[in-house]
């Protein structure tokens, strides 16, 4: 394959996913303000740019796995401006969740430039990034969409096409609203068992085959010790950080103020997490399984 893709944050998300294009046979540049991760990548296979100007320079196609909607606005926009820089129809992938609006705005600014430009938020977290099985929820034109689905395929199972530009992070918020409210459900839900007595693995396994049964149980148990490969049994080292978790209800909370939509449940998790952050400094940092703790007596909430 001689297709050149340029890769910009290689964290926790983007460092295993520039590693799966490099497997399925693409030359990739990458870029990542941190050298650690820089060296990784390199390390897996893909050219390490001294720059974002660097990363993209002779690419047919630029991915973006950023923190926020600032720095993708940034980045693309303003410093270095990298829209400024890419040659037409060059295909540009932002895999990052933002607000809606952010993506609107980044594809307007594209078209202005006949760059072609797609929304692409992921979801099945970083063991999914790992074993290239993440699920890509693009919003923009259905050509762009088409024309980028073999890449996302590299990097993962499935790829849907929501709607037009921002609507990839309209249905990524809706997905994560529900995610967090399942995760406290099932924290909740635990901790009642374990303070009354069961144990918190039998506990699990019994939900799991029942009605209360949801992808945080089957793949992200957050009580210490349930899942050995879960960010539960390694101190809730992320995987997916609670300060990732709190912009993505905040990225909810507006697109339910847009669309006249309530959402109490959404709000209360939204809470919680808050209070989570706010409980320790290094909480923020922490994987969003931790919300456990929030619920754990206080003699036992420093295991973990
Ligand atoms: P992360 O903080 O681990 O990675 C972000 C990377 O971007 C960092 O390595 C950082 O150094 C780099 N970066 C920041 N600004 C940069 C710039 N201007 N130029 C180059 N590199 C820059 O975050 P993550 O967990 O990988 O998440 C990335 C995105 O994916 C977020 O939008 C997040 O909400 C989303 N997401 C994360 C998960 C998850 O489980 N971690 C799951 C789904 C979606």
């Amino acid at each position: 394959m001689s297709s050149t893709i340029a890769f910009i944050g290689l964290g926790n998300m983007g460092g295993s996913m520039a590693a799966n294009l490099v497997k399925a046979g693409y030359s990739v540049r990458a870029y990542d303000l941190s050298p650690a991760a820089l060296n990784q990548a390199q390390a897996a296979g893909c050219y390490a740019a001294s720059s974002a100007l660097d990363c993209i320079s002779s690419a047919q196609t630029v991915i973006t796995m950023l923190t926020s909607g600032e720095i993708v606005e940034q980045l693309y926009l303003h410093d270095p401006g990298l829209f400024n820089q890419l040659s037409p129809t060059t295909l540009v992938i932002d895999c990052s969740t933002i607000a809606p609006q952010n993506s609107q705005h980044l594809a307007q600014c594209a078209a202005a430039k006949k760059l072609r430009c797609i929304d692409a938020p992921v979801s099945g977290g970083t063991a999914g990034a790992a074993a290239a099985t993440l699920t890509f929820i693009c919003g923009g034109e259905a050509d762009d969409v088409a024309l980028a689905k073999p890449i996302l395929l590299s990097m993962g199972q499935q790829v849907f096409h929501a709607g037009g530009a921002g609507a990839g992070q309209i249905a990524k918020a809706c997905n994560n609203m529900l995610l967090a409210i399942q995760m406290a459900g099932t924290a909740e839900a635990l901790q009642m068992g374990v303070n009354s007595g069961l144990d918190a693995s039998t506990l699990s396994e019994i939900m799991h085959n029942s009605s209360g049964n949801n992808w945080v149980l089957d793949k992200y148990n957050p009580y210490p010790g349930v899942m050995p490969q879960a960010p539960a049994s390694h101190q809730y080292q992320p995987g997916f950080m609670v300060k990732l978790m709190l912009k993505d209800l905040a990225i909810a909370m507006q697109t339910a103020q847009h669309s006249r939509s309530d959402t109490p449940l959404g709000l209360h998790a939204q809470q919680l997490f808050e209070q989570l952050q706010s409980s320790h400094p290094d909480y923020g940092d922490k994987d969003f399984s931790s919300i456990q703790r929030l619920y754990q007596p206080p003699q036992t909430n420093s295991r973990g």
